[in-house]
């Protein structure tokens, strides 16, 4: 079924048409990449879905649910998660204190539990009682991975999520998200501005360009289109 449908969106900014018809689909457990040179309105796209910007025209649906268009619904109802480039953690809160922010509606014990099997997603078993400084640029982007995935989210996005990082850690990265994400058949729209990580880890690559949508499809179909 259809997790996120984006049916003919436009957004302005004043009189700036920063994203234009823009229509996609993105089925269970698929992961999409958006790529695009800077200011393409790669961002917009992603802050639109999450519902910090409003749209001008056009519809947006998560789980077969309306958040945009004749019926808006605030980010925080949308059941989406997110990671940005530059992890966001809070600095004076330790690794399991991070994510707990994300589940603080559960029972301790619960959270508890939670926690560790989320640390354990993510590999950072026996890492929880750090502080974000003490941890590597892949570890800390791995944990607010965690945070944002407590919730249970139906859709994550990500915004930039490996940009901070040097080339070697974001190739190494890229396959472990996408492998934590295919395993748990957790939906993904990801946002690049590297050609090579969104061929890798996408189900579906988005060619942005000036605020239209030039192609959507399999990488493989993008790669090869003449
Ligand atoms: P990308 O993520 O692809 O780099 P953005 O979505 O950030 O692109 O921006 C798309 C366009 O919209 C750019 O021309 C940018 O300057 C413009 N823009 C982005 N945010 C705002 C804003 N808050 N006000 C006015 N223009 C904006
Ligand atoms: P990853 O590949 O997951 O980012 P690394 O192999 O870089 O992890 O790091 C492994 C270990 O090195 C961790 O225990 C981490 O705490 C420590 N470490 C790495 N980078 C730093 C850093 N900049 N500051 C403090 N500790 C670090």
């Amino acid at each position: 079924p259809e997790l996120l449908k984006v049916n003919e969106i436009d957004k302005f900014y004043d009189n700036f048409h920063a994203v234009k018809n823009v229509s996609f689909t993105l089925e269970q457990g698929e992961i999409g990449c958006l790529l695009g040179p800077s200011g393409c309105g790669k961002t917009t796209l992603l802050r639109s879905i999450a519902g910090f910007e409003d749209i001008a025209a056009g519809s947006i649906s998560i789980a077969e649910r309306q958040v945009a268009g004749n019926k808006t619904v605030p980010p925080e109802k949308r059941s989406i998660g997110m990671v940005f480039q530059d992890y966001a953690l809070f600095p004076h809160l330790t690794v399991k204190e991070n994510i707990a922010f994300g589940i603080d509606s559960l029972l301790k014990k619960e959270q508890g539990n939670r926690i560790e099997e989320l640390l354990q997603t993510v590999e950072l078993l026996g890492e929880g009682d750090k502080y974000p400084h003490e941890l590597s640029g892949g570890q800390q982007q791995r944990v607010a991975l965690a945070r944002a995935l407590a919730p249970e989210p139906k859709l994550l996005l990500m915004d930039e999520p490996f940009s901070n990082l040097d080339v070697a850690l974001r190739e190494t990265l890229s396959t472990e998200i996408r492998k934590i994400l295919k395993d748990r058949s957790i939906t993904a729209l990801m946002v690049t501005h590297n050609q090579n990580e969104a061929f890798a880890m996408a189900d579906k690559v988005g060619i942005l360009s000036s605020g239209t949508m030039q192609q959507w499809d399999t990488p493989h179909a993008v790669y090869h289109r003449p």
